[in-house]
């Protein structure tokens, strides 16, 4: 098998090769790309905008140019995925067809799923203060140098078969992470892609999902994603290749990890609400008490989005309710409904409490 550390490829499968493509922070690290030589050949996301002349170099020495690539297939659409597709189409002068889910089309195409306004009025609702707001807007543009949207060719739906190289595959939809992310399953071979929906290291975020006409997200990303976990414990891979990370072996275990730690942030959070009425901000600054630091814009976005996900589901369990007040949204306990779940403080300590992409810790 071709193996070369110092361009970091390796071929995990006949004619399958795992890229490592360099990502800034430590979380949730690299990306993995991965290309499938033979008769469809295929490339599985790829990485970023400025990683894509190492890409170009790692196909180099697997005998691959970007001209030789039938197809992109993308598992979501976030920056380091679909980053550097465009320029691959480009490369191949527009040979290339480009196939994900239907529901990430804005992120990809377009790179927002609702209008700047929107957003704003999403965070006011959470209580985030002005500051991060503004910084949040800039952290996005500074994302933008490091991705080109690119057009989708096909839309690729649950249970479809697909050709990735010699492999026949099946797409998995599982929302979740993003509305729109898919796992590709290699049913004879036992091995799942699933993106950044299973990560061996750390627990993916169920992003909270903005949709036009709506102040509130209206669809429950942390619903969508243990339902999506499901799906995944029935098929039973055999072996998982996640998008960042090494691979996972026993992914029922992962998947159980996944489950604990949501029901004790759940607990955590009614925890808090016990002494007080918050809103999604204030809750979340005493969950992560930790976090600071020059990502802190982006720290605060995935501690909201993380905070009003399981506040959707207590609520929708009548565990707490919302009011507003000056333009934001605070939550109570509904003590009756809740006072069997708080949490105890002597359960503490047994989980990791970091969030994707970020360096949140446990209070
Ligand atoms: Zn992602």
């Amino acid at each position: 098998m071709k193996e070369n550390t110092r361009l970091r490829y390796h071929e995990i499968y006949p004619r399958i090769y795992r890229i490592i493509l360099p990502l800034p922070g430590d979380k949730p690290g690299p990306v993995n790309a991965y290309i499938f030589t033979g008769k469809t050949v295929t490339l599985l996301d790829t990485g970023t905008l400025k990683t894509v002349h190492i890409l170009e170099h790692a196909l180099a020495q697997i005998g691959i140019s970007f001209s030789d690539i039938d197809q992109i297939i993308l598992t979501h659409g976030h920056i380091d995925h679909y980053g550097a597709a465009r320029k691959i189409i480009e490369g191949s002068r527009g040979l290339v067809t480009v196939a994900a889910h239907e529901e990430d089309k804005s992120l990809i195409e377009h790179g927002m799923e609702v209008p700047r306004k929107q957003f704003i009025k999403y965070y006011q609702l959470m209580g985030v203060p002005l500051i991060f707001q503004v910084s949040f807007l800039l952290i996005r543009w500074l994302f933008s140098y490091m991705a080109e949207n690119c057009r989708i060719d096909r839309f690729l739906s649950d249970g479809e078969k697909i050709l990735m190289g010699d492999y026949e595959a099946t797409v998995i939809a599982t929302p979740g992470h993003t509305r729109g992310s898919i796992s590709l399953y290699l049913e004879k071979e036992g091995i799942l892609f699933p993106g950044d929906h299973i990560l061996g290291h750390i627990t993916p975020n169920a992003f909270v999902t903005l949709e036009a006409d709506f102040d509130l997200p209206q669809r429950m990303s942390q619903v969508e994603f243990y339902d999506s976990l499901q799906k995944i414990e029935e098929i039973s891979p055999r072996i998982v290749y996640p998008a960042h990370g090494e691979p996972i072996q026993n992914v029922g275990s992962t998947i159980a990890m996944f489950r604990e730690q949501f029901s004790l942030r759940q607990k955590d959070i009614l925890s808090i609400l016990t002494r007080g009425e918050y809103t999604v901000y204030q809750i979340g600054r005493k969950l992560f008490p930790d976090i600071s630091g020059k990502r802190l814009p982006l720290e605060i976005f995935l501690m909201v989005s993380e905070v009003y996900t399981h506040l959707q589901l207590l609520q929708k369990e009548d565990k707490v309710a919302s009011y507003l007040d000056k333009g934001a949204l605070y939550y109570k306990i509904n003590n009756h409904k809740a006072s069997a779940l708080i949490y105890r403080a002597e359960k503490r300590g047994r989980i990791s409490c970091s969030v994707y992409a970020s360096a949140i810790s446990c209070p």
